[in-house]
């Protein structure tokens, strides 16, 4: 299994204002599906010219490769097929020249978009669960934060990728909440969906992130956390911008 980020082009260049600190950290970001994770974090990233890594789109890759390969079968994985297959999957992160967001790369082909389907998300949480995945996965995510200079989001990261993270998140918020704004962004691209579908399905991705045995979704005991049900993607920026500067203050 082999991923890069592409470090000599990262994701996210150029930091637009003064944000910057000499010292480098790792910025564990993790909670509950679609709670805008990825969103503070690809954000944050740019602001203080730092790598993003999206752990989720990893997994998510691995799912997608699952269904398009045939190893799931009537809600069954395939794990020895899998588990052979990992060996030469290849999950890179490139950024893309006209928007200058981040595309993910299963073995060299983009799939961005793919990878947010409902198909996808409704597997994703099943194959996230097997142990010899979440060891692939966090080997590549460590091997990617070892220079520092890096917001990875997720549901382990700081507690698991990054147990040493020195600044850890917990983002929360409201699953009806959630959900909406999951439906208001699928809606806005043009793609039909439904509320109830959304939301059934952040619970019971929730419910198997939660519980699994390996490395389950939990709040790490030095993760502040952030409950933005009711905060505006300004008030989290702000919020946010805080946070690092008292986590880099020397
Ligand atoms: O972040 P996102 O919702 O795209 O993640 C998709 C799924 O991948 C999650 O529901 C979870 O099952 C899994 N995941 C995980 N560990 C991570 C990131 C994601 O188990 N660090």
């Amino acid at each position: 299994m082999h991923t890069n980020t592409n470090l000599e082009n990262p994701v996210c260049t150029g930091p637009r204002n003064i944000l910057i600190s000499m010292k480098k950290i790792v910025i564990a970001i993790d909670g509950y599906s679609s709670c805008g994770k990825s969103t503070m974090a690809k954000d944050l990233a740019r602001e203080i010219g730092y790598i993003y890594i999206d752990s989720g789109a990893m997994y998510r890759a691995v799912a997608l490769y699952c269904l398009e390969n045939g190893l799931i079968s009537k809600g069954e994985i395939k794990e020895e097929e899998l588990r052979k297959a990992l060996e030469s999957l290849e999950i890179t992160f490139r950024k893309d020249p006209q928007t200058g967001l981040p595309q993910t790369y299963l073995n060299g082909t983009n799939v961005e978009k793919k990878i947010r389907t409902l198909e996808v998300s409704g597997q994703v949480s099943h194959v996230a669960a097997l142990g010899f995945v979440r060891e692939a996965m966090t080997r590549q995510q460590q091997a990617m934060g070892r220079q520092k200079g890096i917001v990875m989001d997720g549901r382990d990261i700081g507690t698991a990728v990054f147990p040493d993270a020195e600044l850890k998140l917990f983002v929360t918020a409201s699953d009806r909440i959630r959900a909406q704004r999951r439906y208001d962004e699928l809606t806005a691209k043009g793609e039909p969906c439904s509320f109830e579908e959304i939301l059934l399905n952040l619970q019971e991705r929730d419910r198997i992130d939660t519980t699994r045995a390996v490395n389950p979704l939990r709040q790490a005991e030095d993760a502040i956390v952030l409950d933005n049900s009711h905060m505006s993607i300004e008030e989290q920026r702000k919020w946010l911008a805080d946070e690092f500067r008292k986590a880099t203050a020397e």
